[in-house]
């Protein structure tokens, strides 16, 4: 039965609860949804403004602040404020040990390979729990603005963010009271709240350049038939707004004539000129000149000398950009739309490197630092049934597969599949009586699983003893919208079944899918030939097996010719096999196989039957 209330806020009948789109930054957050005229809408409850700064304080009593509030501590006590949470999530120490100098507050490394935490006061957190506490804050913002409980949401993520950072945003979402909906890429967000990508006729390739306070990211993204792919993705996690206001705070320090040590010394003057360094750039994103004073100290500069100051900053995102393009494979003729996202694309300098790069107008209506939660509010709408015409999909980056025999990557789910899907695939088990099947996943393009990302790895256990080949073993995968695998095996004869949800304990560092799928390409003869060999191999082993078998078991049934020639056969593949030649490993198994068909079809069973033809895991 659907439920219907009255939304006092709106003051409209309410048939659907309400979903909302959160965007969770690694320096603002906030939270947007569809108002009662259909339009997306940010929310701005009472007063407090529209974006909460992704910060938590705990004070003694061990009470999270968060926001604005909670900023004002980063001077007074930076070792209980958490900031940039978001670098943390689903990360190892081992991933973020590189900067640890920019975190002022305590990281636990005591083992470098699982999930951080992070000490304030005299308890321990996870970034899952500290990110929870930004979103409990979001919620409970959207429920005192609309007046209506939320319980449901959207939540965007970079696009390069990795199942283990997807998985945890999802968690962080769970504990904070949400049923997320959806985990959406924040660029597939932003083309969203452009219009882009709501019609399915509509076929764009537009790149989505996002500069916020400590990141920087540029997506190309294709999209067609409500299709949102992501071509390339580049950037660079430690640059964005925050360089820029220190560029500013080091030339005010230099103007007069301050030792940088000393004022690093002092906490609060540092932090004091560093937030007068952010006004003064913002200042800049509208008038020519910002000239202040803290103290004695002349806070003075002037539009031209502030771009100086970043010229080499936004180069590098340039670069990202090319980068980018290339990892695509297209060329700047090929964007239709260049979308800007994240506060730092204000200053006017930045806007202006992009459209000169790119040579064409950015689109910057929509405030670049609230464009990606408009655009996660109307994924929600989609996803609450309420835009039926419109069918938004994702696609999956890297293909996923399992280990086969000779360490052969074979691949169930395809790079650039839509998600969510599901693809099984039958295998059987190469040697009698086995009863164990171990199945290992594997993540990437490459042909052998070495050169690929593992993500986990189980048995499935207890196949009764059978023949070779007999056990019919249903592999099962299945990618849910957010890009989280679950693996299924399942022994058909016998019911014996397996399942696992992947959640690898750390992820891909940012560059790494790209890595990936570059060196597929760079590898790809070298590893066809590598596949194409060790096909031949497993093949003809296989065949030997069978084939000694085979004569073994049915003695009574063969002639001593027929015995003795297969032997003959038997070892003419065998020093094939030995001398690792794809070809003459082809030829001796046809061979074998040839001159054992006419007999073994008179005794060949079934079993053996299938053995010959299945594929084998182990
Ligand atoms: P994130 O996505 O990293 O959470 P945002 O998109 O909210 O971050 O961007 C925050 C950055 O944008 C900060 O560095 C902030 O100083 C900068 N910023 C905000 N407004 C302006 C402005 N008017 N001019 C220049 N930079 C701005
Ligand atoms: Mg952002």
């Amino acid at each position: 039965m659907a439920k219907i209330s009255i939304n006092l806020a709106t003051g409209s009948l309410q048939k659907e609860e309400i979903i909302v789109g959160i965007d969770l930054g690694t320096t603002n957050s906030l939270v947007a949804f569809i108002n009662p005229e259909k339009n997306p809408q940010v929310i701005n409850d009472a007063g407090k403004g529209i974006l909460v700064p992704s910060v938590v304080y705990f004070n003694q009593q061990s009470d999270a602040i968060v926001g604005n509030e909670a900023k004002e501590f980063l001077t007074t006590d930076p070792a209980n404020t958490i900031f940039s949470v978001k670098r943390l999530l689903g990360r190892s120490y081992k991933d973020v040990a590189e900067h640890k100098e920019i975190f002022s507050y305590k990281i636990i490394d005591d083992d470098t390979d699982s999930l951080v935490k992070i000490q304030a006061g005299n308890r321990f957190y996870t970034p899952i729990e500290l990110s929870a506490e930004i979103l409990k804050e979001l919620k409970a913002r959207a429920e005192h603005a609309l007046k209506t409980p939320v319980n449901r949401a959207v939540i965007t993520v970079p696009a390069y963010f990795n199942d283990s950072q997807r998985q945890a945003t999802r968690d962080a979402g769970k504990l904070a009271g949400l049923d997320v909906m959806r985990i959406v890429n924040e660029p597939t967000a932003a083309s969203l709240a452009y219009g882009i990508g709501l019609d399915p006729t509509q076929q764009k390739t537009i790149a989505v350049y996002d500069l916020g306070g400590g990141t920087f990211d540029v997506s190309i993204l294709q999209i067609q038939n409500g299709i949102f792919e992501v071509l390339a993705t580049n950037g660079n996690t430690y640059l964005g707004g925050d360089d820029f206001d220190r560029a500013i705070l080091n030339y005010w320090i230099e103007k007069n004539s301050l030792s940088f040590t000393m004022v690093a010394e002092d906490n609060i003057l540092m932090q004091t000129l560093r937030l007068k360094a952010e006004s003064a750039k913002k200042a800049l994103s509208t008038q020519n000149l910002f000239n202040e004073q803290v103290g004695e100290i002349w806070c003075t500069i002037d539009k031209q000398t502030f771009e100086q100051l970043i010229s080499e900053k936004v180069q590098e995102t340039i670069t990202a950009c090319k980068n980018a393009l290339v990892d695509a494979g297209l060329t700047v003729k090929d964007i239709d739309e260049v979308i800007l996202v994240g506060g730092s694309t204000r200053t006017p300098f930045v806007k202006q490197a992009v459209e000169n790069f790119f040579g064409k107008m950015p689109q910057d209506n929509i405030n670049p630092d609230e464009v990606v939660a408009l655009g996660a509010a109307i994924q929600a709408d989609v996803l609450a049934g309420n835009r039926s015409d419109i069918l938004l999909l994702d696609v999956t980056p890297l293909s996923l597969g399992i280990e086969t025999m000779g360490g052969l990557m074979d691949v169930i789910i395809a790079r650039n599949s839509k998600v969510p899907t599901k693809a099984g695939r039958q295998y059987t088990t190469s040697l009698d009586g086995q009863i164990n099947m171990k199945i290992s996943v594997y993540q990437g393009e490459r042909d052998l699983v070495k050169e690929n990302r593992k993500l986990a790895e189980f048995d499935l256990k207890g196949i009764p003893a059978m023949p070779a080949g007999l056990p019919k073993v249903d592999i099962n995968f299945l990618l849910n919208a957010d890009g989280i695998l679950t693996v299924q095996a399942i022994e058909l004869r016998s019911g014996v079944k397996q399942e696992i949800e992947i959640t690898p304990s750390y992820g891909l560092s940012d560059d790494t899918v790209e890595k990936m799928l570059i060196d597929s390409i760079t590898h790809a003869k070298s590893d066809v030939e590598q596949r194409m060999l060790i096909e031949a191999r497993s093949e003809g082993e296989q065949l030997l097996y069978t084939a000694e078998r085979f004569i073994e078991k049915h003695a009574e049934h063969l002639t001593e010719v027929e015995i003795s020639e297969t032997k003959v056969h038997i070892e003419g593949l065998k020093t094939a096999l030995a001398a690792q030649e794809k070809d003459t490993i082809l030829k001796k198994a046809d061979d074998l196989n040839e001159f054992t068909r006419p007999f073994a079809e008179r005794v060949m069973d079934a079993a053996i039957s299938t053995a010959m033809k299945g594929k084998k895991i182990d």
